[in-house]
């Protein structure tokens, strides 16, 4: 890198962080500003004569944005050096041992959200503060007071600042752009910007809205006599935050680097986004004995997780049908390795959101990858196109049927019933796992049997026969005798399994328990208020079954007959105890899996529902329990451990 490359990377940078801290809607990944700034930063090593007051090496990177009064942090706030891999770790240990060789390390998540220092004063919440250029930041206390994890009161009585971050849980996230996506509007990028944004709002009813959550990491001015950091973040969180999922002490690189590997495996299971593993030097004395450069302490240090975001160009759209007959397009990009995994297809949620994006064919694309969930398309970076973009044309008939689509605005949907990818999709999800969980009956399986035409209904399955199958191309004797017993031992399936492989719409695996439990197979002469009667079915569910009922009682009259499904048993009425019609709520991680918990609770009488409302008499919560907790504590839900639980059951 020259001058005159350093000067275009730092401006380049800055245009960046402009984007990211002050508009909350980056126009890059972390990993391309991260690998430039490190170049800005390897340049500015070398020539220390040279390095521009405007770097972002510099300072602490957000901007106070027009309109929030501003604040002044009683002490300072600070960014983190980043390092991303084991040889940065051994790099940033030599440097520290260097300083300081007795210590020790404190290990807890890097939350991927926004900073927010908080002032207490005589045990009461006094100020929130973003965290600004690291001095001055903007003063958001009413927005702050809303967020149900920070107590509005602590017992502590001496002036302290607490600091933490403000995050999304992944599932709220979801949500609310599900529910964005319903009304029309954009959707957030990622659970950072989300978070981000929602906490800088001028109108704190918005921020209220969005179920933020804060995280504790580290205390600015303080009075605090703990000698360790561990000591003294456990002395804050016993003042009512919230603690991290994992955290832990160590000594040296070995167990350091364990911790990281669990962190890193077990990063999708944890209710909020993190993006690394933040090592601290433990000692207090030998802290403030190392001190802060510019910009970073230097007893602290990131240790980055692999990125989930990346950068791609979109090479297609292509379009699959549901068995719903719902069109959605789906999007074919540059294949890019996303930790670990190669990603060629992503999910562009709906024709109305790749004319919302204005997304066109070779455009590149932001692509993001978090767990198990389909990777999304969640920006496309207008600003690099170079003329050799393509607009999408809305389609208006089946691509597979070619008959002609009904557009609905956001969805557009194939009427015909007998489209073959719908008849195809809906025996998929009649042979799947939540339906009647039929081994053998995968994808590929459902699509051969019926382009050869021995499959055109859920019922033709059960006139296969040994010799017509060995009669298909690819079906031996072993594959096609084990895909018969499994068909055969669908027969007498749960009554609920039944309801549930029908597809009817809207109605899940939930409802058919529900339908199930009430009517059995009096499902089918169930009136409206008899359905709507039932705790958890609505209107639209209601009329949803009658409508399927009345169009499809033939068939499901016969498929009834081939399968014979068990009608539900009376249950045998539980023993008084405490959660005998109840309706409990499960949230978080468990010592045993949710299916048990759930049907424990069940064998004592309770509903086990899936969602949160006034009429929930309790929450059980494991580790790391998400937004359902919080929205249970704000409307003074009775929430219990698994282990309170248990012991209440004992009792
Ligand atoms: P940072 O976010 O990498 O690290 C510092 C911050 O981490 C702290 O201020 C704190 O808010 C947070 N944090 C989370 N958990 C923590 C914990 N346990 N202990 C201490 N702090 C914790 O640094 P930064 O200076 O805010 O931002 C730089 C990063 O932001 C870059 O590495 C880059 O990835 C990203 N960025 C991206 C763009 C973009 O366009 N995509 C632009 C600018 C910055």
């Amino acid at each position: 890198m020259n001058y005159e490359e350093y000067k275009k990377a730092v401006e380049k940078l800055n245009i960046y962080s402009n984007h990211y801290y002050v508009l909350d809607d980056p126009i890059t990944t972390d990993e391309v500003y991260d690998t430039l700034y490190h170049e800005v930063a390897e340049y500015e090593q070398k020539n220390s004569d040279k390095i521009l007051p405007n770097s972002p090496t510099q300072r602490v990177g957000d901007v106070i944005r027009e309109g929030f009064t501003k604040a002044s942090h009683l002490s300072r706030m600070w960014s983190l050096e980043d390092i991303f891999d084991s040889e940065g770790l051994r790099a940033w240990l030599e440097k520290t041992y260097k300083l300081d060789k007795n210590i020790s390390f404190y290990c807890e998540p890097k939350y991927d959200g926004a900073s927010l220092n908080l002032i207490y004063e005589n045990g009461e919440l006094s100020q929130g503060i973003t965290r600004g250029d690291g001095e001055i930041g903007e003063e958001i206390t009413a927005n702050v007071k809303t967020i149900r994890s920070i107590p509005l009161t602590i017992p502590y009585k001496e002036k302290i600042e607490i600091r933490g971050e403000v995050v999304i849980f992944k599932d709220e996230f979801e949500k609310i752009n599900e529910e964005r996506i319903k009304k029309g509007e954009a959707v957030f990028a990622n659970p950072r910007n989300a978070a981000a944004g929602s906490l800088r709002q001028l109108d704190s009813g918005v921020t209220a809205s969005r179920n933020l959550v804060f995280l504790p990491y580290g205390v600015g001015e303080n009075r605090l006599e703990h000698k360790l950091l561990s000591e003294k973040m456990e002395y804050i969180y016993a003042l009512g935050f919230r603690k991290p999922p994992l955290h832990s002490t160590c000594q040296g690189f070995e167990e350091i680097e364990a911790i990281y590997e669990q962190m890193s495996k077990e990063r999708e299971s944890y209710a909020m986004m993190l993006d690394g593993m933040v090592v601290k030097v433990n000692e207090i004395a030998s802290q403030i004995d190392m001190g802060y450069t510019v910009k970073n302490p230097r007893w602290a240090v990131a240790y980055k997780f692999p990125a989930v975001e990346k950068v791609t160009t979109l090479k297609n759209i292509v379009l699959q049908v549901g068995r719903s007959g719902v069109v959605t397009p789906v999007a074919i990009v540059e294949p890019t390795d996303i930790d670990g995994v190669v990603v060629e297809r992503a999910t562009l949620h709906n024709f109305d959101e790749i004319d919302r994006k204005d997304i066109r064919l070779n455009d590149k694309v932001i692509i993001l990858r978090s767990g198990d969930v389909i990777p999304k398309i969640i920006k496309v970076l207008t600003h690099e196109r170079d003329g050799t973009q393509t607009a999408f044309v809305r389609p208006s008939t089946c691509p597979v049927c070619g008959s002609e689509l009904l557009d609905e605005g956001v969805l557009l949907k194939c009427q015909n019933l007998k489209c073959d990818a719908r008849v195809v999709n809906s025996i998929i999800y009649f042979a799947s796992k939540p339906c009647l969980n039929i081994d053998g009956l995968g994808n590929k399986i459902v699509e051969a049997l019926y382009h050869s035409g021995l499959v055109k209904s859920v019922a033709d399955l059960f006139d296969l026969t040994l010799e017509k199958l060995l009669a298909l191309e690819g079906f031996k004797e072993k594959k096609s005798q084990n895909l018969l017993n499994s068909l055969q031992n669908a027969k007498g399936c749960d009554y609920w399994r039944f309801i549930n492989s029908l597809g009817i719409e809207h109605v899940g695996e939930v409802a058919s328990k529900a339908l199930s439990e009430n009517f059995g197979s009096g499902f089918l002469d169930a009136t409206k208020e008899q359905i709507i009667a039932i705790d958890g079915i609505g209107e639209e569910m209601a009329e949803s079954v009658l409508e399927f009922v009345r169009v499809n009682r033939e068939t499901i009259l016969k498929l009834q007959n081939i399968l014979e499904p068990k009608e539900p048993l009376q249950k045998e009425e539980a023993k008084e105890n405490p959660f005998k019609a109840k309706t409990v709520v499960l949230t978080g991680s468990m010592s045993k899996s949710r299916d048990e918990i759930k049907e424990l609770l069940e064998s004592l009488g309770a509903k086990v529902s899936g969602s949160v409302s006034k009429k929930t008499d309790f929450v059980i919560y494991g580790e790391d329990a998400g937004s359902k907790y919080e929205k249970a504590m704000d409307l003074g839900v009775v929430c219990l451990s698994e282990q309170e639980m248990r012991e209440k059951i004992s009792e």
